[in-house]
């Protein structure tokens, strides 16, 4: 007797997925095994050995037949604590990209549009296209900066229900200021999410300016200054109302148990923390002189990474040969608007001179 053959999606049974998808590329960043790796902007540094010794502590206490405490009380207290707000503002997630996904899904979605001004952070357009929005870019300055200007004609012209600003802009390092995310406010630009992963690096925040009267959202993450990107864990401050609605979007017990922990437990350490912060600042600025004194146009960085474009030579080649020393940075070069810039995230003083080294060596 003959079985019946399950339909398949299409020839060599491959399905297609939902057309509107079919254009993405997803997220690239080559994992290559380096001697000095400086391409994804995470901490040099391991956390704390106290706070690694105390999340062990803990975790052998834990009834893991339990689900997690799905309103996360104790993490999102300390988070509240730490910035002096309630901690019905804190809405917390597996990374600050399952954040974003999560206002995403809840403001955005299929038939909205979304605001972004590029070049910034990729995720931004990219999940917001996974959730079926329009994705409206607008155009920065060759200096990077945003026109006030141009902020106004993006919004005036598609009315998004969500903009995103990044401050500091990734891969640019550029702080926005402060009334630019006031004009966005003013502009009624929907939910205006201030994406601040490197905001401890920089001298200003959007929080001051978060409370409930305002459609105004910060992003966090553990990954960069927190050293603690193995852990998954992000958040957002906002609005109570806000945080209401993404509960009710996000999957129940998201956050598993020791995750809830370890970003409870990082927040003894905040003096460590700001160790840290102040030793890769004073090499930020180390390494953007020597970057300024060789043929290389540097962009002022507030975060732990330097956008650069060298002169004589093309961005893609110097990549590779840095390469070839063995020092890993990030490609930018062929993104839209960064042709033949590589970004560097600081690393340690000796990392730091590897990559100096090299430069030098290649360069002059
Ligand atoms: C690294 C980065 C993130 C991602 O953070 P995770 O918490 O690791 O998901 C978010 N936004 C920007 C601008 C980043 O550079």
């Amino acid at each position: 007797m003959l079985v019946p053959q399950k339909p398949v999606g299409s020839l060599l049974g491959v399905l297609p997925v939902r057309d509107d998808l079919r254009a993405l590329e997803g997220y690239h960043s080559p994992q290559v095994d380096v001697r000095v790796r400086l391409n994804t902007n995470e901490s040099p540094f391991p956390p704390p050995v106290e706070w690694r010794d105390a999340l062990a502590a803990e975790l052998s206490r834990v009834e893991w037949h339990r689900y997690p405490d799905r309103t996360a009380d104790g993490l999102r207290e300390a988070i509240a604590a730490w910035h002096g707000v309630s901690p019905e503002m804190v809405f917390a997630a597996n990374g600050s990209n399952e954040v974003l996904q999560t206002i995403l899904l809840t403001y955005a979605g299929a038939g909205r549009t979304v605001a972004t001004f590029e070049p910034t952070y990729q995720m931004h357009a990219q999940i917001a296209r996974v959730v079926g929005s329009t994705v409206v870019e607008g155009d920065r300055n060759d200096d990077f900066t945003l026109d006030p200007a141009e902020a106004e004609r993006v919004v005036t012209a598609s009315r998004p229900s969500v903009t995103f600003l990044t401050s500091p802009n990734n891969p640019t390092g550029l702080v926005e200021p402060a009334d630019r995310v006031e004009q966005l406010l003013d502009l009624d630009a929907g939910l205006v999410v201030a994406d601040e992963a490197y905001a401890q690096f920089a001298d200003w925040s959007a929080l001051t300016l978060v409370d409930d009267d305002r459609p105004l959202v910060v992003t966090r993450t553990f990954s960069k200054t927190w050293s603690m990107a193995g852990v998954r864990l992000g958040y957002a401050i906002g609005p109570t109302w806000f945080v209401r609605e993404l509960e009710k979007v996000v999957l129940p017990y998201h956050l598993d148990t020791a995750k809830q922990i370890a970003g409870r437990l990082a927040l003894r350490y905040v003096d460590d923390m700001n160790d840290r912060v102040r030793q890769i600042v004073s090499e930020r600025e180390r390494l953007s002189e020597a970057l300024a004194a060789m043929p290389i146009d540097v962009t002022p960085s507030g975060a732990n990474f330097i956008l650069f474009r060298p002169q004589t030579i093309a961005g893609r080649e110097l990549w590779q040969r840095l390469l070839d020393h063995s020092v890993l940075v990030r490609d930018c070069s062929g993104w839209p608007r960064l042709a033949d810039c590589l970004r560097v995230t600081i690393g340690t003083v000796d990392e730091n001179d590897a990559f100096l080294d090299a430069l030098r060596e290649i360069l002059v």
